[in-house]
């Protein structure tokens, strides 16, 4: 039974909402008693009414805008959240509101639009993104002064004085002490190593854990990292004559050594390009770019790894190499993490994901909220 003016009908009942063709239905049993005030019913279904149809607009233009662009939104980003189907990327915010809501979209509207989707996702995995060139450029220009951290005191930079081989130690150590560890930290952690000369793996081992500890404090997890220095150390003495793997799975054997290490230490150390080195800067810039996407998807990459296989199918491989230091900087200087400096960025009319740092949740609450809409 569909119902309109009902007097008091919350005191009475949980009514079943209905939502179809974006219409909002309330569903009232037969026996219902209608003798109390009509205002509150009104108020109440005119408000569910108003969430439902703002949600359903939101969510057709969020997938009416992935659609188009295929971009990922900043605010939404998380590196360890799944997201799947295009229902799954229904927010938080909606799933609250329609939660006493059986929503029924008409399945074959949203088969359809997956039947779009997947054709889009092919085109975008098939091929560089346009534009990727001219966006190219644009950084570079932007990053032209050489004024990021990483210009002077990246891993890449580590023991440049020492010859090949001790060299190569001491980018590996460097890269084993710069993860969750700002640039500048790290620098100054290795300027300590060596000036005690504890670059080397044989100096190492013959140094108390704690010492090294104390000397590189404070990145971070400088405990565990002292023990994997050491460990590191053993490893590289006893199968590399105290030099380092010259692979990637020899490298990757190391502990605390990761993907992104090891990519960087092959190139820095053995002038060998194997893989793009994607940290967490190139992670998050490459996703806002538009850039990468988890296979057969247009979603955005979850981990560093799935952003270094997507770029890799389409980066030439001359640009591997020198997309670290060039990303990392930017994302140092002005695709900053938390708030990009989209005004003062010059591929800005370029980047899927300029200025939509400023739709933060507080901002959608605002806009939402049910004393503005009345
Ligand atoms: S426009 Fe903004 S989000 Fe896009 S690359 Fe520039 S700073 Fe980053």
């Amino acid at each position: 039974m569909l119902i309109h003016p009902f007097k008091g009908v919350e005191n009475y009942l949980s009514p079943s909402f209905m939502m179809k063709n974006h219409i909002i239905e309330v569903v009232i049993p037969e026996d219902i008693d209608s003798g109390t005030e009509l205002s509150s019913a009104y108020t109440r279904k005119k408000r569910v009414k108003i969430e439902a149809d703002n949600s359903l607009e939101d969510q057709k233009g969020k997938i009416a805008g992935q659609k188009l662009t295929g971009l990922p939104d900043i605010e939404d980003f998380s590196y360890s959240k799944a997201k799947g189907s295009v229902k799954s990327r229904i927010g938080p915010t909606t799933k609250a509101k329609l939660s006493a809501v059986s929503m029924d979209i008409k399945k074959e509207t949203v088969s359809v639009d997956l039947k779009k989707e997947a054709t889009l996702s092919i085109s975008i995995n098939e091929g560089p993104p346009a534009n990727w060139e001219k966006v190219l450029e644009g950084i570079r220009k932007m990053r032209s002064s050489d004024d990021a951290p990483v210009d002077s005191m990246g891993c890449e930079k580590a023991g440049s004085f020492l010859p090949p081989k001790e060299r190569r130690f001491a980018v590996l150590v460097s890269s084993l002490l710069s993860s969750q560890t700002k640039d500048g930290v790290t620098h100054g952690a290795v300027q300590r190593l060596s000036e005690k000369g504890l670059l080397a793996a044989d100096a190492i081992i013959q140094t108390e854990e704690a010492t090294i500890a104390n000397l590189i404090y404070p990145v971070g997890f400088y405990s565990r990292k002292a023990k994997y220095m050491k460990r590191v150390a053993e490893i590289c003495l006893d199968k590399y004559d105290g030099d380092i793997p010259n692979t990637i799975d020899g490298l990757l054997a190391l502990p605390g050594i990761g993907p992104k290490m090891a990519y960087l230490v092959m190139n820095v150390g053995w002038n060998d390009v194997q893989g793009i080195c994607v940290d967490t800067h190139v992670h998050r810039i490459c996703n806002r770019l538009g850039w990468v996407s988890r296979p057969g998807t247009r979603e955005k990459t979850l981990t560093p790894e799935q952003t270094r296989v997507s770029l890799e199918t389409w980066l030439p491989k001359d640009e591997w190499d020198p997309i670290n230091p060039l990303l990392v900087g930017f994302g140092q200087t002005v695709c900053k993490p938390l708030r990009p400096r989209c005004g003062d960025c010059s591929i800005n009319k370029l980047c899927p994901s300029a200025f939509k740092e400023a739709a933060t949740p507080i901002s959608k609450a605002k806009k939402t909220s049910p004393s503005k809409r009345s």
